[in-house]
């Protein structure tokens, strides 16, 4: 009976169109991949490793160092027995980076999400949420028991209305993606910071598809839009940009951090980060300390990549972030178009309906720091081809 009511649903699924399949790549996270059971030389551009340090030498070094040093796991939770002196050091370095007074490390992002409301915020608060927010955040902010809000996306006159309506409650978080990750844009963080201090509200941002890369210094939504001190919570993912291994993180103000060790579950409830990635991100937070080349690599081929589609006729949401999305409007279009590029050798995404709203498909394309221009001009040709060919382009 189980079977079958699965075998319906998945049916559903695929009736729907919106059955995601994987694609299964024989070769290491990078710019070229090999895909198993044949395409080779295949470039990537549907990755979140905005900076290439997926397979960095060094980074790699410092995870077979830490494997070695510090063995393959703890078997255990932080507070019993989970705690090495490189997750101290982690969590020093990342508030460091951040510049915030501590951090607590998770499994995942995902994690530091799903724990830090419910930690934080009572029935006597209310927390207000753009529409658009991350998965993750959501369900975070569905575990908590305080009052919720969803304001329009990026609508500061509807986040001000919800914040007039919420000074009934005790505390307020405004609670945003600093990085909007379907369409490359940017929270207005300056404004919803005014907004926060007018209301009397924090402001919490989701720094996954920011940190390591926006902000001169590549410190995130908040060093780029100058209010590094009115945000109070940052979260941020270790799978990304800063390694690409795995972990999330929380930093702010110490007193929320040590709260977070006593409360938040999916931090006491769940094994320790595993040291080869701590030795990951640690090393890939060395690198962007020392030096913001890499950034600025990343960016500079990120204008390459928007100047070029832009003047062939192509529209791209977003402005200056690695994250272009190609707007396309229709879901087929964007399903073959993505399929005839791979066959010229560039993997790139569509997206449509339920992902992104209905009328609005794109091929998304994420640029990383060691892409060389020549595989961002191929990708532009590539497009130019395609999109003639299915009458996207004249
Ligand atoms: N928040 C945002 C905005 C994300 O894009 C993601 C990853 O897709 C996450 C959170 C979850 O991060 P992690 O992969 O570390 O769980």
């Amino acid at each position: 009976q189980l079977r079958q009511r699965l075998e319906s649903e998945l049916e559903d699924i695929r009736g729907a169109g919106t059955w995601k399949s994987e694609r299964v790549i024989a070769s290491r996270q990078g710019p070229h991949l090999q895909l198993a059971g044949g395409g080779a030389g295949i470039i990537n551009f549907c990755a979140n490793n905005y900076l290439g340090l997926s397979s960095h030498p060094e980074v790699i070094r410092a995870a077979v160092d830490a494997l070695e040093k510090f063995g393959a796991g703890l078997s255990s939770v932080r507070f019993i027995c989970g705690t090495q002196s490189i997750h101290k050091d982690l969590e020093e370095k990342i508030a460091c980076f951040h510049q915030r007074e501590d951090a607590i490390l998770y499994a995942s992002c995902f994690d530091a999400n799903a724990g830090i409301f419910e930690a934080l915020l009572s029935p006597e608060d209310a927390v207000l949420s753009d529409e658009l927010n991350h998965a993750s955040i959501i369900d975070g902010i569905r575990l908590c028991k305080a009052n919720k809000y969803r304001y329009k996306h990026m609508d500061m006159q509807d986040l001000e209305a919800k914040l007039k309506e919420a000074q009934k409650h005790r505390l307020r978080l405004v609670a945003t993606d600093g990085a909007f990750s379907m369409d490359g844009d940017i929270a207005p963080l300056r404004e919803i910071c005014q907004l926060a201090q007018k209301y009397d509200a924090l402001v919490f941002i989701d720094e996954c598809h920011a940190t390591g890369f926006l902000g001169p210094n590549g410190r995130g939504t908040d060093e780029l839009l100058g209010v590094m001190d009115k945000v109070t919570i940052i979260n941020s993912t270790l799978g990304k940009a800063l390694g690409g291994a795995a972990g999330g993180y929380t930093t702010g103000p110490k007193p929320l951090i040590d709260l977070l060790r006593q409360r938040s579950r999916p931090y006491l409830f769940s094994n320790s980060l595993p040291p080869a990635v701590v030795g990951c991100a640690s090393k890939a937070l060395d690198l962007l300390m020392e030096s913001n080349a890499i950034a600025q690599s990343m960016a500079a081929k990120t204008q390459r990549f928007r100047s070029k589609m832009t003047a062939a006729g192509f529209t791209i949401s977003g402005k200056d972030h690695p994250i272009c999305p190609v707007m396309l409007g229709d879901a087929r279009l964007a399903s073959v178009m993505a399929e005839d590029m791979l066959k010229r050798g560039i993997y790139v995404i569509g997206f449509s309906y339920p992902v992104v709203p209905k009328g609005k498909a794109r091929i998304r394309v994420q640029i990383s720091a060691v892409h060389s221009d020549e595989d961002i001009d191929r990708c532009v040709e590539a497009f130019t081809e395609v999109g003639r060919k299915h009458g996207a382009l004249p």
